[in-house]
Formats: C-alpha cells, structure tokens, sequence
C-alpha cells in the first residue's frame, strides 16, 4: 500500500491511558508495515478540559513504548486561522450558518424532545435567518456559533474497515457545532480539516468515534474533499466487562514502566486486544508486530484487557531473555535498593538465572535474589522441621547434610554433583527426600518455597552453605 499516513490525535485531558496507547500502536504498526508516516496531533481546541502536563506525560510515554513519530508534532489552537479560513467557504457556499440561540432556548428544547421521546438534536431555527438578520446580530455582537448545515433527507454512508457498512438517515444527524461560541472550532471542524491537510490516508481510533463519523462524512462531502479510510477499534473492557478501570489493573500507559513491566510486553499485549493473528503465536516482536499486524484482522467485538495474560507474557519474557533483560534489570535492581547489584557480573548471571524462572516483574528480582546476597537469613526455626518430625530428627538430618557438603571437594560443588551425592547418602542411611531435602532448603534459602536446593547450593558455594546449615542447626538447638 502506497502514500500510508497515519495519525495519533489524543486531547491532552489526561495521561494517555492503556486504551489511548493500544490506538497509537495500531496506527504506528500500519504505518510501519507500509512504510508510511505516523504523525501527533494535539487536539486542543477544548480549552476547559486542557490539563497541564498532559501532553508530556503523552510524549513521555509514547517515547518509553518506542513509538516515534515522523513530523513535528501540530497543535490545534496555535492554528485557529486555518478552521477560520474554512469554515468562511462553508458559510460563503451556504453550507454552514450562524446560529444566534441561547442556552436557555436550547435546554428548553432538549427538554421538549425528551418529554416527546425524540432524539435530542437541533430543530434548525437559524436556518431560516436572512441576511439582514444575521449582519445586525453580528454587529450587536451576540453570542453565536456557526452550524453544518445538514441535508435534511437521504443518507450518509461509509464502510469502515472493522465495522464494515454504516448508513445513517441524515434526518437523524444533528446540525453539529463547527465553531463554539468562545471561537474555537469543535473537534469534529479541527479534525477533519486537519486530516485533510495533513493528508491522512488512514483514520484509525478508538469506536467511541464511531457514531461521530457520519458527521465528518458530510463535511468531506460539503468540502468536496476525498475521505480517508475509516478503521474504528473495538473498545477495551475489563474481563467482567465493565469499562476498563483501575479494578482491572493500571490504567495510565506510563505506570507500567514503574511497575516493572518491559514496553515490549505491554506492546505485545495490547496488540492482541482486538487484532486477531489467526494463528496460535502469542509472542511477537516489535519486527514481528509491524510485518504481521493488518487491520483487516481486528475484530469488531470488544477487547478484554486481561492482567493475568499480561504477567504470563512479561514472565515468559523474563524467562527465556527476550529482551536481554540484564542492563534493565540491573538498573531496576539499583533503583530499588539504593545500590549497585553487589556481587560479581558472573554471580548476577547465574542469579537471574534461577531467578527469572520465578519472575513475573522486573521488580520481583530484588526479593528473588536476596537470598543470594543476604548475609544472614531471618525465619522461624520451626519451619526447618518437615512434617511429621522432630526437633532432633531435622537436628540430625542437618549434621547429615552438613559432613556431606564438608566432604564434597570445592571444585566439585555443582548442582549434578551436589544431586548425585545427596541421592547416595539418603539411599545408603535408608532415609527418605523429605526428611534431608526440607530442612536442607530451608536453611539454603530461609523459605518455604523456593527454587531447587542443588542449583542455589551451587550459586552459593561451599562456605556460605555450610555457615547456614550451621546456623539452621544452632537455631533448632536453641530455639
Ligand atoms: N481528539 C480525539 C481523541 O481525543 C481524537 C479522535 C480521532 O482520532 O479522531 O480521542
């Protein structure tokens, strides 16, 4: 596909949110995929919903995920001339009017409507307004705003990638708002005249547009502009399907990041909120992203935004070292503890080995690997003891373990090593796993639950695991 210019066009009333950044991918994978252009717009022409900071946190995030953009970012208000400009040539070709009713007149008649169960539109009094009329009112300086004049019978259609045909009555389409009464235009004038301009080949957003994209349709049309394509994503719920919210996990895009969460897993994740690859793969690259995504496979039914899918998926990262984590981990690791990782680089590569076996965040690798740094280990004595033993008999079982390990050469202490000769000591003292194995672990690691006691032993080496058999066995003594 040729000539793909795609846009990201969020309001800054708010951090972009998870919903915001999964619109942003798809267009950044289609224009990737094609070789086109992604582009920011800051669409800020509502002045009373602008929050400060909004359009860095958009930024930083959109940087964080990797999705650059190609031009300089545009904003809507430092351009009001050019929907001024426009917008004369709709009035001029009597397409657009001025429309001088109050608030009150306008209430009055939404009330009326609902009271009479129609739907809440505009009943086109200005319309009729003559010239005469509207040059004294404009020279009286009284509040108006200028409306689309909308052809009151036929119908407006379009085919939307994901939605496929829609038809609307255009007696059901209101006179929409282009310019408000503060002189700003409304959404729907920046946007379209914008995407025009700017040369958008594709409109890819979220469905909540849906039903404002027959509005747009008629103003390309009194335009007498070519239309873009149309691609509206299915909105993202949560998997009780409620609207997404904190209930079902993070909801700003960049909390992520302080999460511990790699922007490549999140961006895995939401891709497969409403795109469906067809095929069983869940793990995709960016690479992978941009040459098999295509807009023609996302559903129109909604999305479920599953937190628990999403740990599988950074944990899967984490264990099989998608991303080679090492530096990210390691920074993580400092900014946590206050501290560099205080081993050697060879000891925090066998660490994060067994480590990330047990990771579903980057964060999890401080606890995870503290029992590889801790000097000493602080738990219950009484967990050393497997069920259904004694004080004494662990006490034994420990001094087992502990000559046995004396016995085992330095050079020799390998997790196989370690294994084989375990297995021969519980065999020939006609002892079972349990009873050598539990209390053996427990002193290793200070844990109920743990990774393997040989390949930690290993990790270890020889001295530190004797001090803490040691001290497993004290404990038991004198506890
Ligand atoms: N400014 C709109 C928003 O905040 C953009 C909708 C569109 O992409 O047309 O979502």
């Amino acid at each position: 596909m040729k000539n793909v210019k795609v846009r990201f066009a969020p309001s800054p009333t708010g951090f972009l949110h998870i919903g915001g950044l999964r619109t942003a991918l798809f267009n950044w994978l289609w224009a990737r995929k094609h070789n086109g252009k992604f582009i920011l717009r800051i669409e800020d022409t509502d002045q009373a919903r602008y929050v400060e900071g909004a359009v860095d946190n958009i930024k930083e995030a959109l940087a964080w995920y990797g999705l650059d953009f190609d031009e300089e970012p545009i904003f809507q208000s430092k351009q009001l001339s050019k929907y001024e400009f426009f917008l004369q040539q709709l009035i001029e070709a009597g397409k657009a009017y001025y429309c001088f009713c109050s608030q009150e007149r306008l209430d009055e008649l939404r009330k009326l409507q609902t009271i009479n169960k129609q739907a809440s539109k505009y009943d086109g009094k200005c319309r009729s307004l003559t010239e005469e009329e509207i040059k004294k009112k404009l020279s009286d300086n009284e509040p108006h705003v200028i409306r689309l004049k909308v052809p009151q019978t036929g119908v407006t259609e379009f085919d939307d990638i994901i939605y496929g045909h829609i038809s609307v009555d255009n007696k059901n389409i209101d006179d929409q708002i282009l310019l408000k009464s503060d002189g700003y235009p409304t959404y729907h004038l920046a946007n379209v005249i914008d995407d025009y301009e700017q040369k958008i080949s594709h409109v890819i957003r979220a469905e909540e547009w849906l039903p404002s994209t027959p509005k747009h349709i008629l103003l390309y049309e009194a335009f007498n502009w070519s239309k873009p394509v149309f691609a509206h994503l299915p909105i993202v719920l949560g998997p009780d399907k409620s609207k997404l919210s904190k209930r079902h996990g993070a909801v700003a895009a960049l909390k992520y990041k302080e999460l511990g969460y790699l922007p490549e897993v999140i961006l895995n994740f939401i891709a497969l909120l409403g795109w469906n690859p067809k095929t069983e793969k869940e793990i995709f690259t960016r690479e992978e992203l941009i040459n098999e995504f295509d807009l023609n496979k996302v559903n129109k039914s909604s999305a479920v935004f599953n937190i628990t899918k999403l740990d599988w998926l950074n944990a899967q990262y984490i264990r099989n070292n998608i991303e080679n984590l090492d530096q990210v981990i390691k920074e993580k690791y400092k900014k946590i503890t206050g501290h560099d990782w205080p081993q050697s680089e060879k000891q925090f590569n066998k660490v994060l080995a067994i480590s990330a076996q047990r990771m579903t965040r980057l964060d999890d690798f401080v606890q995870e690997s503290a029992i590889f740094t801790a000097g000493e280990l602080e738990y219950e004595s009484k967990i050393l003891i497997p069920k259904q033993e004694t004080r004494e008999s662990t006490i034994k079982s420990l001094e087992l373990s502990k000559v046995t390990i004396k016995n085992i050469e330095e050079k020799n202490f390998t997790e196989t090593a370690l294994k084989d000769k375990f297995k021969q000591i519980i065999a020939s003292n006609s002892l079972n796993n349990k009873v050598v194995l539990w209390p053996l672990r427990v002193a290793i690691t200070g844990l109920e639950k743990s990774p393997g006691v040989f390949e930690v032993m290993e990790v270890l080496g020889k001295d530190k695991v004797i001090k803490r058999v040691e001290k497993a066995i004290t404990s038991l003594q004198t506890g």
